[in-house]
């Protein structure tokens, strides 16, 4: 790939890519036939076949294509990547694009109106597993690098991963054992989505997550509750007051400490939520403010696990220690350090009759908030609005994405952008996933003129 020339505009891009989208969604079918499940109960031959076809999709773009594996934790081999690349022209900047090629397990096959692994085209959707999330991801990459093809005026590593529904369990070693070929300047995933059919977003924040257990006891042993029930507390009165005064009586969280921040500059329909997350027509939403800054920039914390004996093999005996799991949502600007301290000083400062405590593992995940004071956010904005022909957006998410924090982690200098195809309709991991064209189409374009930019300072 030579010297850029002029600058292609989003219209000259449209045009372009609608000649050559035919092929674009035929090798986009050739990957959804392909079911490249990372999960040890699967054939991990399929995960190796998905490698071999992106690397040869790379390598018919003129790509220097290796596929490469790091070892996880445990010492066992993760699944494969693709990493292709392009130098850098003298003082350009080099743009890591990453996506992944395994999809989530296709579920129960009657859920589906289709055969998961036959990509079918209706309408202006196309169905299938990784249809969406995230093979067309895959192609967005690939087809932005083509409709530029000599124009290309950056360096480029494409970094498709093969393990992400599975957790990215190799996916630190990796960074850090190939951190030489994959160093960037500006890092796109192509993971995530956009706020509406028709609407461009770029996803700015995401929530952290901790995880806290612990330990509430009252007695030495179990005891009959005919004989010290009414004078002895046993430790479920105690774990019950103690995970109320979670929350306020809104249901917002009320652990002093933990951080929270501003309204979005967007917001959800009460009615979507209520449609997409099926509570019941008699149950309140919780919280206060924008239903956005609920999901996206205030703390949640959710009770996920309670060893108490089940109903069926109930007794009548005062419990003597309990054990519970606490799931924690973390704002934008907290850490998991904060809020495991904050969570753990609640839960003494509020534990009744003299109950003893004990934490025991905790886990987390940081938060993320794009910088955008960055030159490279604002241009990404453009690109998206340029593209779509409709303002682009800021979004959050309510879950977190771990291998940004590894990213971040280990290229700190990078600017991040997260990206994607999918849409509120898309379903990815449930039965039906699906590509909206249009907003597939757009952010191809979108990616070609991203990479203009940025090769054009
Ligand atoms: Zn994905």
């Amino acid at each position: 790939m030579s010297e850029s020339t002029s600058a292609l505009d989003s219209a000259q891009l449209h045009a372009e890519l609608d000649t050559i989208f035919d092929e674009v969604i035929d090798k986009l079918t050739d990957l959804v036939a392909i079911p490249s499940v990372a999960w040890p109960s699967f054939d991990p031959a399929h995960v190796r076949a998905s490698a071999e076809a992106v690397a040869s999709l790379a390598r018919d773009l003129g790509l220097d294509v290796e596929i490469l594996t790091a070892a996880q934790e445990d010492g066992t081999e993760g699944y494969p990547a693709v990493v292709a690349s392009v130098p850098a022209p003298a003082g350009a900047p080099t743009v890591l694009l990453y996506a992944h090629h395994d999809v989530q397990p296709p579920g129960k096959s009657e859920a589906w109106t289709t055969d998961p692994f036959t990509a079918t085209r209706t309408g202006d959707r196309l169905y299938g597993r990784g249809a969406a999330d995230d093979k067309a991801g895959i192609m967005v990459h690939l087809t932005a690098l083509r409709l530029l093809s000599d124009r290309l005026g950056v360096g480029v590593t494409l970094f498709i991963e093969g393990e992400e529904e599975a957790g990215s369990p190799s996916f630190r070693n990796f960074l850090e054992t190939y951190q030489d070929k994959l160093a960037a300047d500006v890092i796109v995933v192509a993971d995530s989505g956009n706020w509406a059919a028709g609407t461009p977003a770029l996803t700015t924040s995401l929530r952290g997550m901790c995880a806290v257990e612990f330990e509430i006891s009252t007695l030495d042993h179990a005891v009959h509750s005919g004989m010290y029930g009414g004078i002895v507390p046993d430790a479920m009165l105690a774990m019950t007051r103690v995970l109320s005064s979670l929350h306020d009586e809104n249901g917002s969280v009320a652990v002093s400490g933990l951080k929270s921040q501003a309204q979005s500059e967007i917001d959800y329909e009460e009615s979507t939520i209520r449609d997409d997350s099926g509570v019941l027509d008699s149950t309140a939403l919780i919280g206060t403010g924008s239903l956005a800054s609920r999901l996206w920039t205030q703390p949640s914390i959710t009770v996920i696990g309670l060893d108490i004996p089940d109903v069926d093999v109930s007794s009548n005996t005062l419990q003597s220690s309990l054990r519970a799991k606490l799931s924690i949502r973390l704002a934008p600007g907290d850490t998991p350090d904060n809020a495991v301290e904050a969570v753990e000083r609640h839960l003494r400062e509020n534990l009744p009759f003299g109950a003893e405590l004990t934490i025991g593992d905790t886990e987390g995940g940081s938060p993320w908030q794009a910088d955008m004071s960055d030159p490279v956010v604002q241009t990404a904005q453009q690109a998206l609005t340029e593209a779509w022909g409709q303002d682009s957006v800021t979004m959050g998410i309510g879950g977190s994405i771990p291998f940004i924090a590894d990213l971040l982690d280990v290229f700190p200098q990078a600017s991040i952008l997260v990206t994607g195809v999918e849409d509120p309709d898309a379903r990815a991991h449930s039965a039906n996933e699906s590509l909206y064209l249009p907003d597939f189409k757009a952010a191809i374009v979108a990616e070609a003129l991203l990479l203009q930019k940025l090769a054009h300072g």
